[in-house]
């Protein structure tokens, strides 16, 4: 084995995992003009640029309703609870998943149950459904993770044999497709979140429902400010979960340019995927590249903190989506025995690299040159 520490880097430049001010900088200007006019109008709370965001955005998932929410993890969760299941009914969730997913399950009074994901997509394992379903069972929570969509078609002929709802949670996916349907309108309701590092990211905390039911719809409104539809009539105890209009506003700026990041994106994920030649990696699922809305390109290797340790010697940032599964977190005790190889395998040998709409070309071909050099 060489030692790759003998060698001198001479590179100036370090090129960073993601650097959320670079991302941003080309809105700043039209952002801040924005916000200054919001802060004269005297309106900050579920106004105009809400109401505006929400029509933008049920049309650009093409579903008939999206409602603006505090963040990507109240949204799952007021999808959940808007679907009043008896208490404690249980939820078929990825077990590679971000905890966010499961942490809503939970926090709406239903129970979890992990899935196993296919080792190639990282994506809900749809032959493994089946076998977890009791008579407790309501829902399949899928997750478009890393921005790619679940293969929706079996796990909708399963959730129709057995009598469940199929939510979303499309924190990673805006835009992403699935058979020429967009994430978001591929179940009775989707999650999103507009965490800024997300592909539409916000500058705080922001999430939001798509979701072609008129009777969830109105239910999740009313939660999300508090149980009530009119001022001061409280139906049902809901929460305060409302999208504020800076947030709102922001978002306005950047939803309409999202296709076009996402194309960026795609456009660098193309480049990863044809040009690094290295065996020592697993790359991608590669057949749906143009559907997929790139938010991670994760690999996988062996030794990877080895392989982190090369990136960084040549200057190169990367992350870790996830290093440690949900089932083996304190906050999941009741879990922590239970087994669940490919999830932990995923765990232990993946390793996300720079991916984002700032990366120039020679960035790109710099990344690809070490890693193909990568022993
Ligand atoms: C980011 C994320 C969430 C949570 O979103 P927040 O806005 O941070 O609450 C949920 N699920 C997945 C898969 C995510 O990546």
């Amino acid at each position: 084995m060489t030692n790759f520490k003998n060698t001198l880097n001479t590179r100036t430049k370090p090129i960073p995992f993601l650097d959320l001010k670079l991302i941003n900088q080309d809105y700043e200007k039209l952002i801040n003009e924005t916000l200054s006019r919001k802060v004269s109008s005297g309106w900050f709370i579920l106004g105009e640029e809400v109401k505006t965001f929400e029509n933008s955005f049920a049309e650009y998932c093409e579903t008939k309703h999206c409602i603006g929410v505090a963040n990507g993890l109240d949204a799952l969760v007021l999808l959940l609870k808007a679907s009043d299941f008896p208490k404690g009914s249980e939820v078929i969730v990825p077990s590679n998943t971000y905890i966010a997913s499961i942490l809503a399950i939970s926090l709406a009074g239903l129970t979890p149950v992990l899935v196993e994901p296919d080792l190639n997509t990282y994506l809900l394992d749809p032959a493994k459904i089946e076998e977890k379903i009791t008579p407790n069972t309501k829902a399949i929570l899928v997750v478009h993770l890393y921005g790619k969509c679940c293969d929706m078609e079996p796990i909708s002929r399963i959730a129709q044999k057995n009598n469940l709802k199929i939510f979303e949670d499309a924190a990673q996916s805006h835009g992403a497709e699935y058979q020429t349907k967009k994430a978001g309108n591929l179940s009775d309701g989707a999650g999103f979140s507009f965490y800024p590092t997300k592909n539409l990211g916000a500058m705080g905390d922001a999430g939001a429902i798509t979701t072609n039911d008129d009777n969830l719809a109105g239910k999740i409104r009313a939660l999300r400010n508090y149980g009530s539809g009119e001022k001061y009539i409280f139906e049902e105890q809901g929460i305060n979960s409302r999208l504020d209009e800076m947030q709102a506003a922001i978002l306005n700026v950047k939803l309409p340019n999202l296709d076009k990041e996402n194309k960026i994106r795609q456009a660098i994920a193309k480049r990863y995927l044809t040009e690094i030649r290295n065996t020592s990696l697993v790359l991608p699922f590669a057949e749906t590249v143009e559907e997929d809305a790139w938010h991670l390109f994760v690999v996988r290797t062996k030794d990877r903190s080895r392989f982190r340790e090369y990136l960084m010697h040549n200057k190169i940032g990367s992350d870790i989506h996830y290093p440690v599964p949900p089932h083996k977190q304190a906050a999941y005790k009741e879990l922590n025995n239970d087994s669940y190889p490919i999830s932990e395998k995923i765990h232990q040998e993946i390793l996300s690299l720079p991916l984002n709409t700032t990366l120039s070309e020679e960035e790109v071909s710099y990344i690809i040159e070490k890693i193909n050099l990568y022993k």
